[in-house]
């Protein structure tokens, strides 16, 4: 990369004939940089010049004087510029001035001599010249001849110029492509493949440019015109290909618009050029500044063709032309003053190599050629490009093979073949790519599987815990109920030993003799009705509050009930019955056992009497057996009358006890009434003390509320709930009228219920609480028979 400034030249056209000259002078270094010194001649100070200063300095890089040849200008300005093109980097030559000043006959050259050749048919001249010399590289060379004026661009080389006016040309358009580089549409390229060619390209361009020229359309003076030579080089056999290209502008005069002194058409036109250098010279001084991010070049089409030229990739060298007479040394000054700026701008030109992809496919098919022919002669086996279906197969089965194998040594050997060696990297892959899809499906698969177990689990834990809670409930029923049997039978036994040894002989022996007393299990038994007052201690809802254990409140109050209740007579009555009835059983059945022994006696004696006749009829008396025995047939009657005795009265206990079943059944439904009108008694007891002293109990929820009873049915033992259920078969299902309620157990004892007694309270609420109500419904019963203390 080549990064280097603008380089600027200044060329003074010699003075004609009738010119006066201005004053100048040029101070030629040959080390450093050369400079142009004007003065301002003191008649001309009050005029255009600003006359406070009289002499105006610019440097150059060199300058050439009127005297200076083509040939001298060329090679100090174009040849170095042309080298860097061969070489491959863009160049760009373009000279400024105004009018006159010899633009044209610098870049184009005079047309009266050989000699006065300008930079373009030299250029042509030296770089065909070089081409030929150098044989290392195939090139080819292209020119294109642009014409732009009023902003509009023209093909200097299009056939159809002679029959046309310049205006009816179709016109040259700028296109940018996404890397905004620069394409110009509808401009010729012209090959020119020796000097010779080019410059008959460059004589039609000027042709043209000169026919198209009219008196009223000075289009030469007005217009830019661009040769650009393009060059294309190549070794032979590389793909890479150099382009570069030398654009060589004759710019328009520079001279400003108020100097023309012309209105109408010809101002329009002067207002284009000066706008159209304007644009350039705002480019130059945008690139000319530091930090500038934005240069103006689409502003114009010149500085858009010219883009690479000014501050890109280019090699850019300015000819400032000069006319110093007297009457131009304003336009000079500013001349130079533009040259000037355009020497500041850095420019980065860079070689322009490409790779030609047509160029590298058929090396590389040649290339590839070149190596199968040559594997060919070293394996001795033609290769195709493709593998065949038996080498396939071979080598998934060896792919197979080599993944099978745990042993981490193991290797897949395909040998030197480039395209085995790929389809196993490919097949490989596709298997580990089948089966990471596999992993991953089975992944997602297997996470909503989870999901949908854990859904599954906690629901089959939610039942799973119902279930335990069932069995827990099971469980505790089937307990209740085993204690409920053990407390019978500890009762029946208790019983059975305080009973008088008769009541289990005449257990026994019904249950030997009679058949028909073995009675269901779940009736009520014999030896249950032996103690009716002991049943009361198993009252269902005395105890359950309790654990078994009635409170003392409660038991008193039922005590005090039962006694003032209408059936307690009936009670009375039949349990005498009862007694009197069981005492006659049992004394029957003492009488039964003797009448049973008796018997059992006389058939001993007959059996006794039996041996005796039997060993007389063997020792002496053998006809005695054929005879019948008195004392035998005594005997026989004896255990008839005896017989029919234990019959008539087995019969008699027969009917004792059935008699005794139904006392019994009798007192059990009185006991059951007893026990529910208690039960109804004590509910409206205590609702009269709720309603008596409602701080008593703190349940908002509750409609009935038993100050002792007070328990949620969720805390009621199975065990007393079947008690409950035996006990009263016609309780309200309702649970209107229940005993049991579903409440706070929470008592709240603030005062006792009768203020004339005092009472020792226990501190347990649920003992107070029941004594308080055992008070207060001893007061009622108290009051009900007028003996309450009011
Ligand atoms: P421009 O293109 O800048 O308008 P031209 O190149 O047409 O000016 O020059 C105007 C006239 O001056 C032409 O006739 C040209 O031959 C002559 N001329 C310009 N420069 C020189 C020079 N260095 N030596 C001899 N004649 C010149
Ligand atoms: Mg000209």
């Amino acid at each position: 990369m080549v990064k280097e400034t603008i380089r600027v030249y200044a060329r003074v056209k010699p003075l004609g004939r009738r010119q006066q000259a201005g004053i100048y002078s040029v101070d030629d270094n040959e080390k450093s940089l050369s400079s142009l010194e004007i003065i301002v001649p003191h008649d001309l100070a009050d005029g255009f010049v600003n006359n406070k200063r009289e002499s105006y300095k610019f440097k150059f890089q060199k300058i050439f004087d009127q005297e200076a040849k083509q040939d001298v200008v060329f090679d100090s300005i174009a040849k170095p510029v042309a080298e860097c093109v061969l070489a491959g980097y863009n160049g760009t030559i373009f000279a400024y001035g105004q009018t006159g000043s010899g633009k044209t006959f610098t870049i184009t050259g005079g047309a009266e001599r050989y000699s006065d050749r300008g930079i373009i048919p030299r250029t042509l001249s030296y770089i065909f010249d070089q081409l030929q010399k150098d044989s290392s590289k195939v090139y080819t060379t292209h020119v294109s001849y642009l014409e732009i004026y009023n902003e509009c661009g023209y093909d200097l080389l299009d056939p159809r110029h002679e029959a046309s006016r310049l205006e009816d040309l179709p016109k040259v358009t700028i296109m940018e492509d996404p890397d905004q580089n620069i394409h110009l549409k509808n401009l010729s390229l012209q090959q020119a493949t020796n000097e010779e060619e080019a410059l008959n390209l460059l004589f039609l361009g000027d042709t043209n440019r000169m026919i198209a020229e009219t008196p009223m359309n000075q289009a030469s003076t007005r217009s830019h015109c661009i040769f650009t030579i393009h060059i294309s080089s190549k070794e032979p056999g590389s793909a890479t290909i150099r382009r570069s290209k030398l654009h060589l502008v004759d710019l328009a005069g520079s001279e400003r618009v108020a100097k023309t002194g012309v209105g109408g058409h010809l101002l329009t036109e002067a207002k284009y050029i000066n706008l159209s250098l304007h644009y350039l010279e705002q480019v130059i001084i945008a690139l000319a500044e530091k930090n500038r991010s934005h240069i103006p070049y689409r502003n114009s089409m010149m500085t858009s063709v010219l883009r690479d030229s000014l501050g890109g990739n280019c090699m850019t060298t300015m000819i400032a032309t000069l006319s110093i007479d007297k009457r131009n040394i304003d336009e000079s000054i500013s001349t130079c003053r533009f040259a000037q700026r355009v020497a500041l701008i850095k420019n980065e030109a860079v070689l322009n190599e490409e790779i030609d992809p047509r160029l590298m496919i058929v090396q590389l098919k040649k290339e590839i050629q070149e190596l199968k022919d040559e594997l060919e002669m070293v394996t001795g086996k033609q290769r195709t490009s493709e593998l065949s279906q038996e080498e396939i197969l071979q080598l998934d089965e060896l792919i197979e093979t080599f993944l099978e194998d745990n042993d981490p040594d193991s290797t897949l050997d395909v040998g030197a073949d480039m395209r085995k060696i790929k389809y196993c990297f490919i097949h490989v892959k596709q298997l580990m790519n089948h089966s990471k899809i596999s992993d991953k499906n089975l992944f997602s698969q297997h996470i909503s599987e989870e999901k949908d177990t854990n859904k599954e689990a906690r629901e089959e834990v939610k039942k799973l815990k119902e279930l335990l809670q069932q069995r827990d409930n099971e469980i505790n029923i089937l307990v209740n109920m085993l204690k409920k049997e053990k407390k019978k039978a500890q009762d029946a036994l208790f019983q059975l030993n305080a009973a008088s040894a008769g009541s289990t002989v005449l257990e026994q022996s019904l249950s030997r003799n009679l058949e028909e007393s073995q009675r269901p299990s779940n009736c009520f038994s014999l030896k249950e009705a032996k103690d009716f007052r002991s049943s009361f201690h198993r009252l269902p809802f005395l105890s359950r509050q309790t654990g078994g254990k009635m409170s003392l409140g409660c038991q008193e109050a039922f005590e005090v009930f039962k006694r003032d209740h209408a059936d307690s007579i009936t009670i009375e009555d039949n349990k005498q019955l009862l007694k009197q009835r069981f005492t006659e059983a049992k004394s029957l059945e003492a009488k039964l056992n003797e009448v049973r022994n008796r018997i059992n006696h006389l058939k001993g004696e007959i059996t006794q009497r039996h041996i005796q006749r039997a060993a007389l009829a063997v020792s002496s008396l053998p006809e005695e057996l054929n005879v019948l025995d008195p004392v035998e047939e005594k005997l026989r009657m004896q255990i008839e009358e005896e017989k029919t005795s234990y019959k008539t009265m087995f019969n008699r206990l027969k009917g004792l006890k059935i008699e005794i079943e139904h006392l019994q059944l009798l007192m059990e439904k009185v006991k059951v009434k007893l026990q529910k009108d208690f039960e109804v008694w004590w509910s409206e007891e205590a609702i009269n003390l709720q309603q008596d002293k409602p701080e008593m109990v703190s349940s908002p929820n509750t409609t009935t509320v038993y100050p002792q009873f007070i328990k949620s049915s969720q805390h009621l033992s199975t065990n007393s709930f079947s008690e409950i259920t035996r006990a009263i078969p016609n309780e309200d299902p309702s649970g209107k009228n229940n005993s049991i309620t579903s409440s706070n157990p929470t008592l709240k004892t603030r005062t006792p219920p009768s203020s004339s007694m005092s009472v020792p309270l226990t501190g347990d609420s649920q003992a107070d609480a029941d004594i308080l109500a055992f008070i207060k419904a001893r007061q009622n019963i108290l009051q009900k028979k007028g003996l309450g203390n009011k």
